[in-house]
This record gives structure tokens, C-alpha cells and sequence, in this order.
């Protein structure tokens, strides 16, 4: 982040200004709450062009399946959410009183008061991360085939934390590939995934490196669950410089979950030992963001190669100057 004077403002009092923000005009609608955000046509239709160049690269036998943004509450708790991230969830709440109960909250909120005071829990979540829901599916088939599976998911995903920076939202999509079998299926599938992600950012024109990474989990328990990770590289990140080289930006990342699903959902491999998974994960609005930050929001003067491996028209001569999503 970089710290500015701006002109029209007092000089002691300087404003942050965080280096994406010049793209918010281009990209987004404010909607009242930091990290959620309404797409402009221009945004939206670099999303579908990204979206469409990875389905391009999915591997035959993948089965595609797409999530709604909330999920079973009581799948997620099984999956041990709570243990690593239980500040970044969402929980649906609703008011699940009796008639009076809910008249009475309205009333309270209608008379300036609290009406929240009476919601409570569902039995569903703001989806975390699209692979959750793929797990207890799988589960369901019985044992693996050979080879184990393959699955195209795709959700909005919801994780408690606001922020101004557009390139972390509240409210984002990923887009996943997962893979479920042997301990040797997955090292591979990750490998395979791990090379043609690298070919599809340098497609785009995109300056990125590959490192070992750890996720954010939750106090201090959760710093040792960090160092073990890294040591065990079971996690890795496609980082973006787009604040700074320093503070680079998590674009895709490539995960190992060891056994840890297949023994949680007793999903067993075709050697009947419990099931290996990892997914590699694309945060399709980081990715979007990442575009406009490296080529500008014009994309007529994005380079040729980048438009024809989004499937974006070739400029005609005269159309050169116009702007906008085409
Ligand atoms: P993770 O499960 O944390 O590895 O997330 C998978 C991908 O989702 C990341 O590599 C990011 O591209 C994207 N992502 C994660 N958190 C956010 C966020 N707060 N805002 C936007 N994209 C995100
Ligand atoms: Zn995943």
C-alpha cells in the first residue's frame, strides 16, 4: 500500500491509496459493504473469457458439477472447518420464531431497536471454498475407481473478511478442479495442474511466481497448523504482484489434503485405503482484477496475443479506438 497526499486534501491529513483502487470506477458498483461488490459488463465479461480459457484445459473425465453459495452447515462442521477458520464463516441466521416471536423483532426494529436479537442459526453456510460439497458426493458412489476421480466445481464463496482492497472480497468465485484417489493420483494431478496454470498466466501476459504457501488459520494453534503446512509443502500459491513484489496476491493455489477428507467422508481408494484429495483453486475475481491491473481496462489495447487466447474479436482497424467490453 502506498501512502499519498492527494491534492485536493489537507496535507495533514494524508489518505491511503491502495494501487487497485483506480480500477474500482471500471470494474465495480459499490453496494454498501466493503468487499462486496456489483461487476460492470466490462468486468463481467473478462470473468466468462477467463472462465471459458480453464474449461478449455479440463481434463477428460471431469465431472463438471456447480454449487450454490451455501452449503450444509452440518457437512461443513464435519469437515473440520471450525477447527482451522471459524472467523472467516458465514452462517445463514433466520428468524425461526413463532409468529408472535417474529412480530415482536419487527416491532423492536420498526421502534428503532434490534431486531437481530432474535435470529437464529439455519442449517446452512456461506460456502467457504467450492471443493467442500464435492467431498460427501463422492463419498456416496462407494469405493474409487482405478485412476480415481475428477471434478470440475465452481461456487460463490463468502469469507468474513472486509477489507477495501479489491482484491480481497467478502463475496468472490473459485473456480476448482479437484481430484480424489490414491496418494500417487493426486501428486500427479497436482504436478500436471501446477505446470499448465503457469502456461495459462503466462497466456494471459500475467508476471507471477509459484511459492510454498500456508492458509490463514485461526490463533495460535493455527500458526503451528501453518508451519507444519509449509514444511509439508501441502500447499502452494500462484502469486501476482499487483500491490507490491513483497505483498504479492494469491491468484490460484494447489492443495494437498493428504487423507484428511477421505477419512472424514470414508471415501476408500481402489486399494481400499482411505481416499488422498487436492484441488487446484482459481479465484476467478482475482484473476479478473489481476487483467485489468497488468493491461488497463481498455481492452482494444490489450496485446493481441492475450485477446486471441481469451477468444476476444480481433480489432478491425477502424474499431480500434473504441472502448469497452467487445
Ligand atoms: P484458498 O482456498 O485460500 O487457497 O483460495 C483459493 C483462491 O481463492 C485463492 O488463490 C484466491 O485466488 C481466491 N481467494 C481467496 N480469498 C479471497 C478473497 N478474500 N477475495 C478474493 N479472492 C479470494
Ligand atoms: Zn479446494
Amino acid at each position: 500500500m502506498t501512502i499519498a497526499v492527494l491534492p485536493d486534501s489537507p496535507a495533514t491529513a494524508p489518505q491511503m491509496i491502495d494501487p487497485l483502487d483506480h480500477l474500482a470506477d471500471k470494474l465495480f458498483h459499490r453496494m454498501g459493504a466493503d468487499g462486496v461488490y456489483a461487476r460492470t459488463a466490462l468486468y463481467e465479461g473478462v470473468v466468462d473469457k477467463l472462465a471459458a480459457l480453464i474449461t478449455g484445459h479440463r481434463e477428460a473425465g471431469t465431472e463438471v458439477m456447480r454449487f450454490p453459495p451455501v452449503m450444509s452447515r452440518a457437512q461443513l462442521e464435519k469437515s473440520g472447518y471450525l477447527k482451522s477458520f471459524p472467523n472467516l464463516l458465514g452462517c445463514v441466521c433466520g428468524l425461526h420464531g413463532t409468529e408472535r416471536e417474529i412480530n415482536a423483532a419487527v416491532s423492536r426494529f420498526d421502534a428503532g431497536g434490534d431486531w437481530t436479537s432474535s435470529l437464529s442459526p439455519a442449517d446452512l453456510v456461506l460456502s467457504p471454498a467450492a471443493c467442500y460439497p464435492v467431498y460427501p458426493i463422492a463419498a456416496s458412489r462407494g469405493q474409487l475407481p482405478k485412476g480415481g476421480l475428477r471434478f470440475d466445481v465452481a461456487a460463490d464463496c463468502f469469507r468474513r473478511e472486509p477489507s477495501k482492497h479489491l482484491d480481497r472480497l467478502q463475496s468472490f468465485r473459485m473456480r476448482e478442479y479437484v481430484c480424489i484417489g490414491t496418494p500417487d493420483d493426486v501428486a500427479d494431478f497436482r504436478e500436471r495442474w501446477m505446470v499448465r496454470a503457469q502456461k495459462i498466466a503466462t497466456d494471459l501476459g500475467l508476471t507471477f511466481r509459484v511459492d510454498y504457501a500456508s492458509d490463514p488459520f485461526f490463533g495460535r494453534v493455527g500458526q503451528m497448523k501453518a508451519v507444519s503446512q509449509k514444511q509439508q509443502q501441502l500447499k502452494f500459491e500462484l502469486l501476482i504482484p499487483l500491490r507490491s513484489e513483497e505483498q504479492p496476491t494469491a491468484c490460484m493455489s494447489f492443495n494437498y489434503h493428504r487423507e484428511h477428507f477421505g477419512t472424514t467422508w470414508g471415501i476408500q481408494d481402489a486399494h481400499g485405503e482411505p481416499a488422498h484429495t487436492g484441488c487446484v483453486a482459481f479465484g476467478m475475481d482475482r484473476l479478473a482484477v489481476a487483467m485489468f491491473h497488468t493491461h488497463g481496462t481498455d481492452l482494444s489495447a490489450w496485446p493481441a496475443k492475450v485477446r486471441d487466447v481469451l477468444g476476444l474479436q480481433p480489432l478491425v482497424a477502424a474499431d480500434a479506438h473504441v472502448e469497452g467490453w467487445r
